[in-house]
Protein backbone atom coordinates (compact mmCIF):
# COMPACT_ATOMS: atom_id res chain seq x y z
CA UNK A 1 0.00 0.00 0.00
CA UNK A 2 1.73 3.19 -1.06
CA UNK A 3 2.63 5.69 1.88
CA UNK A 4 2.55 2.55 4.51
CA UNK A 5 4.34 -0.27 3.31
CA UNK A 6 7.51 1.86 1.83
CA UNK A 7 7.36 2.91 5.66
CA UNK A 8 7.38 -0.35 7.09
CA UNK A 9 9.93 -1.93 4.78
CA UNK A 10 12.04 -3.73 7.23
CA UNK A 11 15.25 -4.31 5.15
CA UNK A 12 15.31 -0.26 5.34
CA UNK A 13 14.65 -0.41 8.84
CA UNK A 14 17.56 -2.35 9.88
CA UNK A 15 19.66 -0.71 7.91
CA UNK A 16 18.36 2.57 10.21
CA UNK A 17 18.96 1.00 13.20
CA UNK A 18 22.36 -0.56 12.17
CA UNK A 19 23.72 3.35 11.08
CA UNK A 20 22.23 4.63 14.29
CA UNK A 21 24.59 1.79 16.73
CA UNK A 22 27.30 2.80 14.63
CA UNK A 23 27.07 6.68 14.56
CA UNK A 24 25.60 6.73 18.72
CA UNK A 25 28.84 7.23 20.81
CA UNK A 26 27.77 9.35 23.67
CA UNK A 27 24.59 9.26 26.25
CA UNK A 28 21.95 10.81 24.77
CA UNK A 29 18.05 12.01 26.01
CA UNK A 30 15.86 12.54 23.48
CA UNK A 31 11.63 13.35 23.62
CA UNK A 32 8.79 13.29 21.89
CA UNK A 33 6.31 15.63 22.31
CA UNK A 34 3.23 14.22 20.56
CA UNK A 35 1.02 11.91 21.87
CA UNK A 36 0.92 10.00 18.68
CA UNK A 37 4.72 9.37 18.28
CA UNK A 38 4.18 7.97 21.80
CA UNK A 39 2.19 5.25 20.92
CA UNK A 40 4.03 4.48 17.55
CA UNK A 41 7.33 4.09 19.35
CA UNK A 42 5.80 1.63 22.00
CA UNK A 43 3.72 -0.17 19.46
CA UNK A 44 6.56 -0.80 17.26
CA UNK A 45 8.91 -1.59 19.96
CA UNK A 46 11.35 1.27 18.41
CA UNK A 47 12.70 1.52 22.11
CA UNK A 48 13.99 -1.89 21.87
CA UNK A 49 15.91 -1.27 19.06
CA UNK A 50 18.15 1.61 19.55
CA UNK A 51 21.41 0.96 21.41
CA UNK A 52 21.46 1.51 25.15
CA UNK A 53 23.43 5.25 24.44
CA UNK A 54 19.87 6.89 23.82
CA UNK A 55 17.16 7.22 26.18
CA UNK A 56 13.38 8.26 25.22
CA UNK A 57 11.48 10.47 27.32
CA UNK A 58 7.73 11.14 26.26
CA UNK A 59 6.88 14.83 27.03
CA UNK A 60 3.59 16.72 27.47
CA UNK A 61 1.77 15.20 24.09
CA UNK A 62 -1.50 14.01 24.67
CA UNK A 63 -4.07 17.03 24.60
CA UNK A 64 -6.26 14.90 27.11
CA UNK A 65 -3.64 14.48 29.63
CA UNK A 66 -2.49 18.13 29.67
CA UNK A 67 -5.82 19.51 29.85
CA UNK A 68 -5.64 20.66 33.78
CA UNK A 69 -8.04 19.08 36.22
CA UNK A 70 -9.46 23.19 36.73
CA UNK A 71 -10.63 23.04 33.43
CA UNK A 72 -12.13 19.73 33.20
CA UNK A 73 -14.18 20.90 36.20
CA UNK A 74 -15.25 24.05 34.23
CA UNK A 75 -16.29 21.48 31.39
CA UNK A 76 -17.92 19.18 34.19
CA UNK A 77 -19.70 21.89 35.61
CA UNK A 78 -21.26 23.05 32.64
CA UNK A 79 -22.61 20.05 31.65
CA UNK A 80 -25.06 20.41 34.87
CA UNK A 81 -26.44 23.92 33.87
CA UNK A 82 -29.59 23.10 32.83
CA UNK A 83 -30.55 23.33 28.92
CA UNK A 84 -27.15 22.23 27.85
CA UNK A 85 -25.94 19.94 25.50
CA UNK A 86 -22.22 19.28 26.14
CA UNK A 87 -20.73 17.89 23.06
CA UNK A 88 -16.99 16.32 23.17
CA UNK A 89 -14.25 13.65 21.66
CA UNK A 90 -14.69 10.71 23.07
CA UNK A 91 -11.67 10.45 25.43
CA UNK A 92 -12.67 13.38 27.42
CA UNK A 93 -15.80 11.53 28.85
CA UNK A 94 -14.12 9.12 31.07
CA UNK A 95 -11.24 11.36 32.14
CA UNK A 96 -11.60 11.94 36.10
CA UNK A 97 -11.99 15.66 37.21
CA UNK A 98 -11.57 16.91 40.76
CA UNK A 99 -14.92 15.30 41.69
CA UNK A 100 -16.73 14.07 38.90
CA UNK A 101 -16.39 13.60 35.35
CA UNK A 102 -18.37 13.86 32.02
CA UNK A 103 -19.54 10.58 31.96
CA UNK A 104 -20.90 10.67 35.40
CA UNK A 105 -22.40 13.74 34.74
CA UNK A 106 -24.09 11.59 31.92
CA UNK A 107 -25.07 8.78 34.35
CA UNK A 108 -26.81 11.59 36.55
CA UNK A 109 -28.74 13.03 34.08
CA UNK A 110 -26.93 15.54 31.91
CA UNK A 111 -26.75 15.44 28.16
CA UNK A 112 -23.46 14.52 26.47
CA UNK A 113 -22.73 13.51 23.83
CA UNK A 114 -19.45 12.10 22.21
CA UNK A 115 -18.97 13.33 18.78
CA UNK A 116 -16.64 12.58 15.89
CA UNK A 117 -16.09 15.27 14.38
CA UNK A 118 -17.02 19.01 15.12
CA UNK A 119 -19.53 19.94 12.34
CA UNK A 120 -21.07 16.99 14.34
CA UNK A 121 -21.74 19.60 17.50
CA UNK A 122 -22.61 22.35 14.97
CA UNK A 123 -25.22 20.21 14.34
CA UNK A 124 -26.69 19.12 17.10
CA UNK A 125 -26.66 23.00 17.47
CA UNK A 126 -28.74 23.41 14.38
CA UNK A 127 -31.29 20.60 15.43
CA UNK A 128 -31.64 21.90 18.85
CA UNK A 129 -32.33 25.64 18.75
CA UNK A 130 -33.79 25.72 22.39
CA UNK A 131 -30.48 24.56 24.05
CA UNK A 132 -27.07 25.96 24.43
CA UNK A 133 -24.46 23.26 23.19
CA UNK A 134 -21.35 23.34 24.06
CA UNK A 135 -18.05 22.12 22.42
CA UNK A 136 -15.48 21.16 24.68
CA UNK A 137 -12.13 22.04 22.82
CA UNK A 138 -9.24 20.33 23.67
CA UNK A 139 -5.98 19.60 21.62
CA UNK A 140 -2.79 21.10 19.96
CA UNK A 141 -2.48 23.53 16.79
CA UNK A 142 -3.77 20.30 15.11
CA UNK A 143 -7.12 20.91 15.80
CA UNK A 144 -7.81 24.37 16.62
CA UNK A 145 -7.76 25.39 12.58
CA UNK A 146 -11.17 22.78 12.54
CA UNK A 147 -12.78 24.56 15.96
CA UNK A 148 -12.17 27.63 13.98
CA UNK A 149 -14.08 26.87 11.29
CA UNK A 150 -16.94 25.89 12.86
CA UNK A 151 -17.11 28.78 14.58
CA UNK A 152 -17.26 30.84 11.74
CA UNK A 153 -19.70 28.60 9.85
CA UNK A 154 -22.07 28.70 13.32
CA UNK A 155 -21.50 32.37 12.39
CA UNK A 156 -22.59 32.18 8.74
CA UNK A 157 -25.60 30.07 9.47
CA UNK A 158 -26.75 32.40 11.79
CA UNK A 159 -26.77 29.59 14.57
CA UNK A 160 -26.29 31.31 18.33
CA UNK A 161 -26.85 28.64 20.38
CA UNK A 162 -23.31 27.05 19.55
CA UNK A 163 -20.18 27.83 21.84
CA UNK A 164 -16.76 26.35 22.39
CA UNK A 165 -14.85 25.89 25.70
CA UNK A 166 -11.25 26.32 24.54
CA UNK A 167 -9.35 24.52 26.50
CA UNK A 168 -6.68 24.40 22.85
CA UNK A 169 -2.92 24.37 24.23
CA UNK A 170 0.21 25.74 21.93
CA UNK A 171 3.13 23.30 21.36
CA UNK A 172 6.50 25.44 20.65
CA UNK A 173 5.51 27.14 23.91
CA UNK A 174 5.50 24.72 26.27
CA UNK A 175 8.79 23.26 24.67
CA UNK A 176 10.16 26.07 25.58
CA UNK A 177 8.90 25.97 29.13
CA UNK A 178 9.93 22.39 29.65
CA UNK A 179 13.27 23.68 28.77
CA UNK A 180 13.42 26.57 30.59
CA UNK A 181 12.37 24.04 34.01
CA UNK A 182 15.64 22.27 33.59
CA UNK A 183 14.14 19.03 34.95
CA UNK A 184 15.20 17.27 32.73
CA UNK A 185 18.40 17.76 29.94
CA UNK A 186 17.41 17.12 26.63
CA UNK A 187 20.06 16.66 23.98
CA UNK A 188 17.49 16.17 20.98
CA UNK A 189 13.71 16.68 20.07
CA UNK A 190 11.25 14.60 18.31
CA UNK A 191 8.99 17.38 16.52
CA UNK A 192 5.50 15.97 16.22
CA UNK A 193 4.16 15.60 12.99
CA UNK A 194 0.96 16.71 12.83
CA UNK A 195 0.98 19.91 14.52
CA UNK A 196 3.93 21.14 12.65
CA UNK A 197 1.58 20.06 9.39
CA UNK A 198 0.01 23.21 10.67
CA UNK A 199 2.75 25.48 11.82
CA UNK A 200 5.46 24.29 10.12
CA UNK A 201 9.19 23.88 11.44
CA UNK A 202 10.16 27.53 11.74
CA UNK A 203 8.54 28.04 14.95
CA UNK A 204 11.18 25.46 16.31
CA UNK A 205 14.25 27.44 15.25
CA UNK A 206 14.78 28.68 19.00
CA UNK A 207 15.49 25.03 20.20
CA UNK A 208 18.71 25.06 18.19
CA UNK A 209 19.63 28.57 18.52
CA UNK A 210 18.69 29.21 22.04
CA UNK A 211 19.67 25.93 23.81
CA UNK A 212 21.91 24.43 21.10
CA UNK A 213 19.39 21.01 21.14
CA UNK A 214 18.58 18.94 18.31
CA UNK A 215 15.60 18.68 16.51
CA UNK A 216 13.67 16.90 13.35
CA UNK A 217 9.81 16.80 12.71
CA UNK A 218 8.99 13.62 12.30
CA UNK A 219 6.10 11.07 10.74
CA UNK A 220 4.68 8.15 13.12
CA UNK A 221 5.40 4.99 10.59
CA UNK A 222 8.48 3.05 12.04
CA UNK A 223 10.47 4.21 9.39
CA UNK A 224 9.79 7.96 9.63
CA UNK A 225 11.17 7.69 13.34
CA UNK A 226 13.47 5.51 12.70
CA UNK A 227 15.38 8.20 10.45
CA UNK A 228 14.58 11.14 13.06
CA UNK A 229 16.04 9.13 15.77
CA UNK A 230 19.07 8.95 12.96
CA UNK A 231 19.10 12.34 12.08
CA UNK A 232 19.02 13.42 15.73
CA UNK A 233 21.84 11.49 16.42
CA UNK A 234 23.96 12.81 13.46
CA UNK A 235 23.13 16.50 14.71
CA UNK A 236 24.39 15.61 18.24
CA UNK A 237 26.93 14.07 17.14
CA UNK A 238 28.50 16.73 14.76
CA UNK A 239 27.27 19.24 17.09
CA UNK A 240 25.35 20.82 14.84
CA UNK A 241 21.66 21.16 16.09
CA UNK A 242 19.30 22.42 13.64
CA UNK A 243 15.58 21.98 13.15
CA UNK A 244 15.16 19.18 10.18
CA UNK A 245 11.98 17.83 8.89
CA UNK A 246 12.15 13.83 8.39
CA UNK A 247 8.14 14.06 7.27
CA UNK A 248 8.49 15.83 3.82
CA UNK A 249 5.51 14.59 2.48
CA UNK A 250 3.64 15.90 5.67
CA UNK A 251 5.43 18.77 6.49
CA UNK A 252 6.28 22.09 5.13
CA UNK A 253 8.52 24.35 6.93
CA UNK A 254 6.10 27.42 6.39
CA UNK A 255 3.31 25.24 7.37
CA UNK A 256 -0.64 24.85 6.66
CA UNK A 257 -0.69 28.85 6.06
CA UNK A 258 -4.71 29.10 5.31
CA UNK A 259 -5.06 27.17 8.41
CA UNK A 260 -2.71 29.55 10.59
CA UNK A 261 -5.05 32.39 9.18
CA UNK A 262 -8.33 30.97 9.97
CA UNK A 263 -6.98 29.52 13.52
CA UNK A 264 -5.64 33.64 13.49
CA UNK A 265 -8.84 34.56 12.82
CA UNK A 266 -11.04 33.32 15.53
CA UNK A 267 -8.57 33.09 18.25
CA UNK A 268 -6.17 34.79 20.40
CA UNK A 269 -3.02 33.39 22.28
CA UNK A 270 -3.77 33.65 25.96
CA UNK A 271 -1.80 32.02 28.82
CA UNK A 272 -3.04 28.26 29.54
CA UNK A 273 -3.31 25.70 32.52
CA UNK A 274 -1.48 22.61 31.81
CA UNK A 275 -1.43 19.77 34.41
CA UNK A 276 1.57 19.08 36.26
CA UNK A 277 2.85 22.75 34.70
CA UNK A 278 0.42 25.15 35.97
CA UNK A 279 -0.35 28.18 33.99
CA UNK A 280 2.00 28.63 31.07
CA UNK A 281 1.58 32.61 29.51
CA UNK A 282 0.98 32.50 25.58
CA UNK A 283 0.63 28.53 25.52
CA UNK A 284 -2.96 28.12 24.63
CA UNK A 285 -6.07 29.93 22.36
CA UNK A 286 -9.04 31.93 23.33
CA UNK A 287 -11.98 33.13 21.28
CA UNK A 288 -10.81 36.82 20.17
CA UNK A 289 -13.29 39.60 20.77
CA UNK A 290 -14.86 39.23 17.58
CA UNK A 291 -15.95 35.79 18.61
CA UNK A 292 -17.03 36.40 22.09
CA UNK A 293 -20.66 35.12 21.84
CA UNK A 294 -19.61 31.79 20.95
CA UNK A 295 -16.86 31.44 24.22
CA UNK A 296 -18.74 29.05 26.61
CA UNK A 297 -16.07 30.82 29.59
CA UNK A 298 -17.48 34.10 29.27
CA UNK A 299 -21.58 33.13 28.40
CA UNK A 300 -21.80 30.75 31.41
CA UNK A 301 -22.06 31.25 35.07
CA UNK A 302 -20.12 28.22 36.75
CA UNK A 303 -18.53 27.66 39.96
CA UNK A 304 -16.07 24.95 39.51
CA UNK A 305 -14.98 24.56 43.51
CA UNK A 306 -11.43 23.64 43.68
CA UNK A 307 -9.93 21.99 41.98
CA UNK A 308 -7.57 18.84 43.58
CA UNK A 309 -5.47 16.02 41.46
CA UNK A 310 -6.39 12.17 42.23
CA UNK A 311 -4.77 11.06 45.31
CA UNK A 312 -1.25 9.33 44.51
CA UNK A 313 -1.31 9.87 40.78
CA UNK A 314 1.90 11.25 39.37
CA UNK A 315 0.31 12.14 35.75
CA UNK A 316 1.94 15.58 36.35
CA UNK A 317 5.64 14.68 36.25
CA UNK A 318 4.93 11.75 33.90
CA UNK A 319 3.72 14.73 31.50
CA UNK A 320 7.47 16.84 32.51
CA UNK A 321 9.44 13.91 31.51
CA UNK A 322 10.35 13.18 34.65
CA UNK A 323 8.60 10.53 35.92
CA UNK A 324 7.25 7.22 33.52
CA UNK A 325 4.49 5.19 34.65
CA UNK A 326 6.57 2.77 36.23
CA UNK A 327 7.39 5.21 38.85
CA UNK A 328 3.58 5.13 39.92
CA UNK A 329 2.97 3.03 42.73
CA UNK A 330 -1.12 2.81 40.98
CA UNK A 331 0.54 1.61 37.66
CA UNK A 332 -1.33 -1.74 36.21
CA UNK A 333 -3.16 -1.86 40.31
CA UNK A 334 -5.63 0.70 41.34
CA UNK A 335 -4.91 2.10 37.68
CA UNK A 336 -5.82 0.10 34.88
CA UNK A 337 -7.44 1.39 31.11
CA UNK A 338 -11.13 -0.14 32.65
CA UNK A 339 -10.70 1.62 36.25
CA UNK A 340 -7.78 5.15 35.36
CA UNK A 341 -7.46 6.82 38.31
CA UNK A 342 -5.69 9.73 35.81
CA UNK A 343 -5.75 11.05 32.57
CA UNK A 344 -2.51 9.51 30.98
CA UNK A 345 -4.50 6.44 31.79
CA UNK A 346 -7.64 7.08 30.05
CA UNK A 347 -6.26 8.83 27.05
CA UNK A 348 -5.02 6.58 23.97
CA UNK A 349 -2.05 8.58 23.81
CA UNK A 350 -1.22 8.84 26.94
CA UNK A 351 1.84 7.35 28.48
CA UNK A 352 0.26 5.55 31.36
CA UNK A 353 -2.36 3.33 28.79
CA UNK A 354 0.31 2.86 26.30
CA UNK A 355 2.57 1.55 28.45
CA UNK A 356 0.40 -0.62 30.07
CA UNK A 357 -0.84 -1.88 26.25
CA UNK A 358 2.18 -1.91 24.91
CA UNK A 359 5.15 -1.66 26.85
CA UNK A 360 4.88 -6.21 27.80
CA UNK A 361 8.30 -5.78 29.28
CA UNK A 362 8.56 -2.13 30.44
CA UNK A 363 11.09 -1.45 28.75
CA UNK A 364 11.36 1.49 28.52
FE1 LIG B 1 -2.00 8.54 37.23
FE2 LIG B 1 -2.77 6.02 36.81
FE3 LIG B 1 -0.74 6.97 35.46
FE4 LIG B 1 -0.49 6.49 38.04
S1 LIG B 1 -0.82 4.98 36.45
S2 LIG B 1 0.20 8.30 36.96
S3 LIG B 1 -2.55 7.01 38.77
S4 LIG B 1 -2.85 7.68 35.34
Amino acid sequence: MKFIDEYRNQELGKKLVDRIHHHSTKPIKLMEFCGGHTVAIFKQGIRQLLPKTIEMLSGPGCPVCVTANSDLDKAIALAHLPNVIITTFGDMLRVPGSYSSLQLAKAEGSDVRVVYSVQDAVSIARDNPDKSVIFIGIGFETTAPTIAASIQQAEQEGIDNYYVLSLHKLCPPIMKTILDMGEVRLDGIICPGHVSAIIGSHPYQFIPDDYVIACVVSGFEPLDILLSVDRLVNQIETEQPEVEIAYRRGVKPEGNQPALKLMDTVFEVSTANWRGIGPVPSSGLRLNQEYQQFDAENSFDIDPGLSREPEGCICGSILRGVSTPLDCKLFGKACTPVRPVGPCMVSSEGSCATYYHYGADYGG
